[in-house]
Parts: C-alpha cells; sequence; structure tokens
C-alpha cells in the first residue's frame, strides 16, 4: 500500500515535471532573450511604456482618486493599450468642453503638455521675486489690476530669465528694443555680452513692465529715466538686483545689475595678486593707519579687491565701516553705510558722520570729490586704515585725477600710501583649454626674450563655458607703493600734472602687460585677452 503510493507520488511529480518542461518551452521556447536584441529592445520599451501609464494615471484627473490603485495595476499590465484609451478619452472630453477646437487638435494637445512641462520647471527651479520691501511679485502685480492667468504667466518668464542670468553668472541683464517688433535679451558674462534670446516687443513689454512694477518704479513713464531695485529668493541665498530704465528709439531699455551676494566675496589671495604685491598689500592692511586706492575703469573689479581686502581685516579686533554706493555685499561684523543721495547721504556726509564714531578702518566705495578725498587722506594720518577706489586709467593719473579734483600735494605725499592699478581678464577654462597655435612672428619674438612659450594656452569652447572658452575673470594688478622719493616729489609741487598722467599711463600700461604676460604665460588667460584689456586707457 505505502509502495503504491509512493510510486504514485513519484509518477505525479514526474508527469508535473513533464508538463512544467513543456509548458517553459511553450511560452519561453529556447534562447528566448538571450539571443534576440530586437525582442530585449521591445521588452524594454513595453516595460517603460508601462511604468509610464502608471504615472500618467497618477496624474490624470480622468480617473477618480478611489479608483487610482486599480487604475495603477491595469495600467502596469496593459501599458501602451491604456495610454491610449487614455489619451482618446482626454480629447474626446476636451473637444466636447471645446478647451481645444476639432481643427487644431494638435496644438490644443502639446500646448498643453509644454505648458505642464513649464509649470514643472518653475516648481523645481524655486526662485521667489520680492521687491525691496519684501513684497511678493503677485501681491505688487496683481494690485495694478492685472487677471490671475496672466500675471502667472508673465511671473514665469520673467523669473526664467532672471534665474538664467544668475546661473549663468551674468553681471548684468539687458533687455532693449532692436526693431519695432523685436526685443534682445542680453547677458554680461565675464564682462563681455553676448545675446541670449530675442523675443516680440508686446512679450518682452509685459516683462520690462513686471521688472519696473517689482522695483517700484512708475510703470507709466517710458522716457524719462528711472533706477529701482528688487530681490530674489533662491536656495543658495539672496540675490539683490538694481534696475536702471530709460526710454530709447523703438521702446523702452532695461538693465538690470545682478549683485551675487554669494558668490562675490573673494580673499585675498584670490584676486590675482602677484606673490610680492601681496605681501606689500598684506603689510599695508596690517598697519593701523595709512591708506591704499584701487584704481581702474568702470568694470575693472575694483570694488572686489576692495571687499578682498576687507576679508584680511579682523572684525572682532578692529571696528570697520564702509561707505558704498550700492552695497553689493553684506559683510555681517561690518557697518556699513549706502550712498542716498535723495536722503542726502553723500560719500562726503556719511564719512564725516563716520569719523565721529572713531573707527579703525573705513571703506570708502568710491572717491569722487574733493571733500571725501581730503577727509579720507586726513583720517588715514590720524590712525585710521583707510580703503578706497577711484576712477582713473594708471597709478599716476590717481595721484593727476586727486590734484585735479583740488586735493592739496602736500596731503597726498602724507596720506597715501599705496595705489594698485588694475583690469580683468577672462580665465581659460580648465576643462577645455589648448595648447596656443602662436604665429612665427610671436614665437621668433618670444625666442629672441628667452621666454618658454610652450605653456601658452588658448580658448576653445565646452559645454561648462557655454562654448565661450572663459570661466569667471582674475584681475591683472600694477602695485605701486609711495615712497619716500615720489612722496618728496608730490610734496614739492615740482611736477608737470599733463607729462605726469602721460608718463604715467605708459608706465602703467607696460606694468599691466607684463602682468598680463605672466598669467598668460601660467595658462590662466590668453595673449588676445591681455591685449584686449590693455589697449585701451579706459
Ligand atoms: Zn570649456
Amino acid at each position: 500500500m505505502f509502495y503504491c503510493a509512493q510510486l504514485e507520488t513519484e509518477s505525479l511529480i514526474f508527469a508535473a515535471g513533464m508538463l512544467l518542461d513543456s509548458a517553459r518551452q511553450q511560452i519561453f521556447p529556447a534562447a528566448w532573450l538571450l539571443f534576440s536584441p530586437v525582442r530585449v529592445i521591445l521588452l524594454v520599451v513595453w516595460v517603460y511604456f508601462c511604468v509610464y501609464s502608471v504615472l500618467r494615471v497618477e496624474g490624470s484627473n480622468l480617473i477618480p482618486v478611489r479608483h487610482k490603485a486599480k487604475a495603477n495595476i491595469l495600467a502596469l499590465l496593459t501599458g501602451p493599450f491604456f495610454l491610449f484609451v487614455l489619451f482618446v478619452a482626454d480629447v474626446t472630453i476636451k473637444l466636447q468642453e471645446g478647451i481645444i477646437r476639432p481643427g487644431n487638435i494638435l496644438k490644443g494637445i502639446f500646448g498643453d503638455t509644454f505648458k505642464r512641462r513649464r509649470a514643472r520647471y518653475k516648481a523645481e527651479k524655486g526662485i521667489e521675486l520680492l521687491d525691496s520691501a519684501g513684497r511678493s511679485f503677485a501681491e505688487v502685480y496683481s494690485s495694478q489690476g492685472r487677471d490671475q492667468k496672466t500675471t502667472s504667466e508673465i511671473l514665469s518668464l520673467t523669473e526664467s530669465i532672471i534665474l538664467d542670468g544668475i546661473r549663468d553668472r551674468a553681471s548684468d541683464i539687458l533687455l532693449d528694443p532692436k526693431s519695432r517688433s523685436v526685443f534682445t535679451v542680453r547677458f554680461r558674462i565675464d564682462g563681455v555680452l553676448s545675446t541670449v534670446s530675442q523675443m516680440e516687443a508686446d512679450k518682452a513689454g509685459t516683462i520690462v513692465n513686471s521688472i519696473k512694477a517689482i522695483s517700484n518704479m512708475d510703470i507709466a513713464e517710458r522716457r524719462r529715466p528711472q533706477d529701482g531695485s528688487f530681490m530674489a529668493r533662491i536656495p543658495e541665498g539672496d540675490v539683490y538686483f538694481r534696475v536702471a530704465s530709460a526710454g530709447v528709439l523703438g521702446g523702452e531699455k532695461l538693465s538690470i545689475r545682478i549683485l551675487n551676494q554669494s558668490a562675490g566675496l573673494l580673499r585675498l589671495d584670490e584676486i590675482g595678486l602677484s606673490a610680492q604685491s601681496q605681501r606689500l598689500v598684506l603689510d599695508n592692511i596690517s598697519r593701523a593707519s595709512g591708506m591704499i586706492v584701487v584704481c581702474g575703469p568702470t568694470g575693472s573689479g575694483k570694488t572686489t579687491s576692495l571687499y578682498a581686502m576687507l576679508s584680511e581685516v579682523d572684525f572682532y579686533e578692529r571696528n570697520v565701516v564702509t561707505v558704498e554706493d550700492p552695497i553689493e555685499y553684506v559683510l555681517p561684523s561690518a557697518s556699513q553705510i549706502e550712498v542716498n543721495v535723495k536722503a542726502n547721504i553723500t560719500f562726503a556726509n556719511a564719512l564725516r558722520n563716520i569719523l565721529r564714531q572713531d573707527p579703525d578702518v573705513i571703506c570708502v566705495g568710491e572717491i569722487r570729490d574733493v571733500e571725501t578725498a581730503d577727509m579720507a587722506l586726513q583720517a588715514s594720518q590720524t590712525g585710521h586704515l583707510v580703503l578706497a577706489t577711484l576712477h582713473s586709467s594708471s597709478n599716476l593719473a590717481a595721484l593727476v585725477r586727486l590734484m585735479d579734483l583740488g586735493v592739496r600735494p602736500l596731503l597726498l605725499a602724507s596720506g597715501l600710501d599705496v595705489i594698485i592699478s588694475q583690469r580683468l581678464v577672462r580665465r581659460l577654462c580648465e576643462h577645455c583649454k589648448r595648447p596656443a597655435g602662436l604665429t612665427e612672428t610671436q614665437i621668433a619674438n618670444f625666442e629672441r626674450k628667452k621666454i618658454d612659450y610652450r605653456t601658452i594656452m588658448e580658448a576653445n569652447g565646452c559645454k561648462r563655458c557655454r562654448g565661450t572658452g572663459f570661466v569667471g575673470r582674475t584681475a591683472i594688478m600694477d602695485v605701486m607703493r609711495l615712497d619716500e622719493d615720489v612722496k618728496a616729489n608730490l610734496a614739492n609741487e615740482r611736477l608737470s600734472l599733463g607729462s605726469m598722467k602721460q608718463r604715467g599711463d605708459k608706465e602703467s600700461m607696460s606694468a599691466l602687460r607684463k602682468e598680463g604676460l605672466r598669467k598668460v604665460l601660467a595658462g590662466i588667460t590668453t595673449i588676445e585677452e591681455v591685449q584686449r584689456v590693455t589697449s585701451k586707457l579706459g
């Protein structure tokens, strides 16, 4: 009996095994997957569609929430078929409701998809525009009588332009009319302008208006120049903007200066000083009194150098006060005052006030008049360290400029210690720079001067540098210490201002070129860049 049962069980197992084998061969014929790449691809595509249709079910408002779980399983099993049914149902309903018209089905469907994608992009990018009082864009803009839909469309366009500007490290965003019907959007990146996009005048007009609104400017005024400011909150922190508008031929132009606080602060060893100059500057900063002036044309990085020098000051031991126009970076441990001509806060007024508070270090954003210059120079002789910038083409030209303003040479000689002239050159992209192809004349020149030219690089262009070949900038600087000779000359008033400026410009240019060549030979920048920034006096 037992034997019989065992035999029966064995034959049952055997029969079942046979059945399974034949079933396996029918369902999965020999070498089903491994040897047919086409089938593998089809399978992958099928699985992709199955998963995608589940995502569509999740996002679809055609299926009631309580049926979502069942619909998910169905979608996972049937994949593309389910998608098709969903698509037909979607189009039918939209046709019935008149959301899309029969003649324009494709645009209706895909326009909607794009809008959704844009909305999702907006949600991901995370930027919020606020006016200087902290009110949101929607509050400011809808309070001017616009409906919700227009507001949100304009907002998302404006936001994406601003965010692109920040992400591309632009210092300025310029919106200006190219003709009556077309506007260009341009970014200034590393000091060079490039066109990012063009748009219809109507659309650009609404963007201009929206930015003017959030900057608390008068939207109705399109001719008279105006200025304002706003801020943006992004995950990396707050970014501040200065806006200026002006009526031009063909419409109104808008320029937005990005004051990027988080990206802007550099240390002294990062701004491009040579080791020797850095020691000289550090030595002067560590003294209790004295004055350092950074000079150069507009956009030559003077303010960045000023902040870099401030970063070497011990804020806990020394009381630091700054006067700036505008405040470009917030220094948490310093007292910063912003120039506001409307409120009668000028450089001179602010400086007078500051001196009463007896600070240790005074930073003057820019010397523009004799009053400010005199006060700064006097402060530097009465136990204060003064750091300032001045708009001038070279070191000696800075002295001439100060005397032109009306500063007495004797005061200049006793108060001023170091002058730094600077220009900015673009830095080669580390990812794509390549050995430069030099001309025979260039090579002969380098050989005659016994310079090893093999380290010279040139721009190429890749994705990381947006095809420009450059990322960021560095300064080339001419540092001049006012030694006893110069001071004696100044004090004796034996100088002819005209010839001094001329000589100064010549000397400064050759010093800057020499500094530039040092950076070219180090493969940091190109010969053309150095030529570009040292060919004009500024
Ligand atoms: Zn590159």
